[in-house]
């Protein structure tokens, strides 16, 4: 947008003074086309279990009135797609949530260590169930980063539990002190590496989004929101992170976070 305004008191000699002002709309525009596809896909993604939910309440007040059998498994679907909605819910949530801290750096002393080594505890025992193993590789007794606590488990649990999903094998939960390229830093690598399908090239820049999925019936059938994803990606973000996505179809997909390690002159309100 190009705009002129008149100065009224210029030091012009009495000529009035003009100022020019040039505004990218573009960008704007496009937040906005974002948020408006948002709102779409969110309420597509509602409907989609509510006119389900709809169909069954219709069919158990008519023909399924009288028959036990197709009461109790109608219900159990009734079950499943009102989880859904509430998972969906929640995910929604966390991520307004997450995206009105994003410019906030955390200031908590979180070893993330002792996270990842809390989540495969966690995530193990029902992974075995599925036929996949979970192991953790941090050789180091502590890996220090400024964090918020539950955001920090929020991504060691997503980046787990599509391994385990859509990925699958030998999951492997890898913690690394590395440098930073650019400024030599240090910084530290956490990274989910499963040897599952992959994912192919196409796909890759495109995860992060909101609501993109390789495969939506796969995602829906497995309990996905499409939201991970973009959950992961704003917590990175706001821990001053970087997230980077590498995948070799029939090889298996690695997720690494890549986060700034605590110094000792950072500013922190706790210790560890
Ligand atoms: P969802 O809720 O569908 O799991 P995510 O944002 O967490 O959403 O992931 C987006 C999509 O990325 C998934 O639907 C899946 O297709 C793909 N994906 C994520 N992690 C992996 C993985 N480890 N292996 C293969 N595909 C994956």
């Amino acid at each position: 947008q190009i705009g002129a305004l008149p100065m009224p008191d210029g030091p012009g000699g009495g000529q009035p003074n003009v100022v020019l002002f040039l505004r990218d709309l573009t960008a704007a525009r496009r937040l906005e086309a974002m948020r408006v596809d948002f709102v779409a896909n969110a309420s597509h993604e509602l409907r989609t279990p509510l006119a389900s939910l709809l169909g069954f309440i219709e069919t158990l007040q008519g023909p399924a009135k009288a028959d036990a059998p197709a009461r109790e498994k109608f219900l159990g679907i009734m079950k499943t797609q009102a989880q859904r909605m509430t998972r969906l819910i929640d995910d929604l949530l966390s991520l307004s949530r997450i995206e009105l801290r994003e410019h906030v750096p955390p200031t908590q002393v979180v070893d993330l260590g002792q996270i990842a080594r809390q989540m495969v505890d966690m995530q193990g025992p029902l992974a075995r169930e599925r036929g996949v193993s979970i192991t953790l590789d941090a050789p180091d007794a502590t890996y220090p980063v400024l964090g918020e606590r539950d955001e920090l488990a929020r991504v060691v649990e997503n980046l787990v539990e599509n391994a385990v999903k859509y990925g699958g094998g030998n999951v492997v939960v890898g913690l690394e002190r590395t440098l930073r390229p650019a400024s030599g830093k240090p910084q530290i690598a956490l990274s989910v590496r499963d040897d599952g399908p992959g994912i192919a090239p196409e796909h890759i820049p495109r995860l992060t989004e909101r609501f993109y999925r390789v495969d939506v019936a796969s995602s829906r059938q497995k309990g996905g929101t499409g939201l991970g994803l973009a959950i992961v990606k704003h917590i990175v973000n706001r821990h001053r992170g970087k997230l980077v996505i590498e995948s070799e179809p029939d090889r298996g997909t690695t997720v690494r976070a890549l986060l700034p390690e605590r110094q000792a002159g950072d500013e922190t309100s706790t210790t560890l």
